[in-house]
């Protein structure tokens, strides 16, 4: 179990004060300015050297991503801090927008120091209001105080702040989506390459990160990249703010270390599966676009970016939903196919086709209204969308199916059996 003076998130709960004077207690805004001078490259590589990977979903080594931004450009250069979080299951960004807003806000200052930005804009959803009206009120504290603005924290670096509020597309989180909403436009994702360090906001060097990468930037500088680095293992470094709804007893937000073993992570801090571990039936472990894994796996499985990848699934936004044996799988898959078609931007055919394709079919499956050769040409089409799409939505609607058909085939192929004697009958 993570120590205490081990957590970065001090205030996750809310009990404590959000403003600045609050803040300050906690250790937040506390000699910045010395983090600044240590210089743009220092900065990158100890984010480098914690190993941090990006909390967003991805995973993507969070300072070799800052180090694609280039040195002297000559133009303007953003930050973009990704505050959308709109996947299902997840609600941790919420939790650090809300209750310890100047956490994230040190994180943008360090973060556009080591990429050149003056200029950072934080995106997040429109339903979050209270969330958006901490942080504003945040932001305008730290304008008044001089940690930012002209002269950030007395380090001569001008670095602003604007929060933008999105209008509720699941699309817009995906980073190039986010760069099309922000600058007026419809919310598409943009083909890549250019990826936004060359080519982003308005055409110019762009780093777009998630709330979280970005928030735990100043305390893994302040304690340095070897403490970050010996929590966790070897790559999978760091705390991390898990998400665990669904059939638990104590639904809830927790940070801890990295590679922690999902049954105590149920068990220690949601008050484990509602009617016993033995009456689980399987975990989504990182937000609903990832693929579900059986109880047999969550047994053992560590909750990291390479144990849930070994098993076929992934560690995503670390949203943790759990289903007992109440649970009509098929149905609660089907209700993510409808989501994913629902959320579709429409841009490309794999995915506007597909994922309605793929809706329509596992709604007759709920029933077993179908043949059973239909299930082998559902699998078919989820490889014919997965990566055959401009953005990863493609690969969201097709993942869930997919585990779905690894592990529980024997419950669609049960139903079509039943129907067809009940049809007979
Ligand atoms: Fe739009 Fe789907 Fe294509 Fe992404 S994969 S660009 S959401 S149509």
């Amino acid at each position: 179990m993570l120590k205490e003076e081990d957590k970065i998130f001090k205030n996750l709960y809310g009990f404590e004060d959000w403003s600045l004077a609050g803040a300050k207690k906690r250790g937040i805004w506390t000699n910045t300015k010395s983090l600044v001078e240590k210089g743009s490259d220092n900065i990158v590589e100890e984010i480098k050297n914690s190993q941090l990977r990006g909390r967003g979903g991805a995973g993507f080594p969070a300072g070799l991503k800052w180090s694609f931004m280039p040195k002297k450009s000559g133009k303007p250069h953003y930050l973009v801090v990704n505050a959308d979080e709109s996947e299902p299951g997840t609600c941790k960004d919420r939790e650090i927008m809300r209750n310890d807003p100047h956490l994230l806000l040190e994180g943008c200052l360090i973060a556009g120091f080591a990429m050149h930005a003056h200029v950072c804009y934080i995106y997040i959803r429109g339903e979050y209001y209270s969330e958006y009206s901490n942080l504003q009120k945040a932001i305008d504290e730290a304008y008044e105080n001089q940690l930012i603005g002209n002269n950030a924290c007395g380090t001569n670096w001008e670095f602003n702040i604007y929060l933008h509020r999105g209008a509720g597309a699941y699309i817009c989180g995906e980073e190039t989506a986010l760069l099309e909403s922000l600058e007026g436009k419809k919310g598409q994702p943009r083909l890549k390459p250019p990826f936004p360090a060359a080519t982003g906001l308005y055409g110019y060097p762009t780093t777009v990160t998630n709330v979280e990468t970005v928030a735990v930037a100043p305390t893994i500088l302040r304690k340095g990249s070897k403490w970050f680095a010996s929590l966790g293992n070897e790559n999978n470094t760091g705390t991390k703010i898990f998400s665990i709804s669904g059939h638990v007893n104590n639904p809830c937000n927790v940070e801890e270390e990295m590679g922690i073993r999902l049954k105590e992570l149920i068990e220690k801090h949601a008050g484990g599966v509602i009617g016993g571990w033995e009456n689980l039936l399987a975990v989504i472990p990182g937000g609903a676009s990832v693929p579900l894994i059986p109880k047999s796996i969550c047994d053992n499985v560590k909750m990291d970016f390479d144990s849930l990848k070994e098993v076929n699934s992934g560690l995503g936004t670390a949203a943790v939903i759990v289903m007992n044996k109440s649970t009509d799988i098929v149905e609660a898959i089907t209700r993510l196919s409808h989501f994913y078609k629902h959320e579709s931007c429409g841009q490309c055919t794999p995915c506007r086709e597909g994922t309605g394709w793929m809706y329509r079919i596992m709604k007759k499956m709920v029933e077993g209204n179908i043949q059973v050769q239909e299930i082998d040409k559902l699998i078919d089409v989820t490889k014919q969308v997965e990566g055959h799409t401009i953005c990863a939505l493609g690969d969201a609607a097709a993942w869930p199916i997919q585990g779905l058909m690894r592990h529980f085939r024997h419950e669609v192929e049960k139903r079509i059996k039943e129907y067809a004697i009940g049809r007979v009958a």
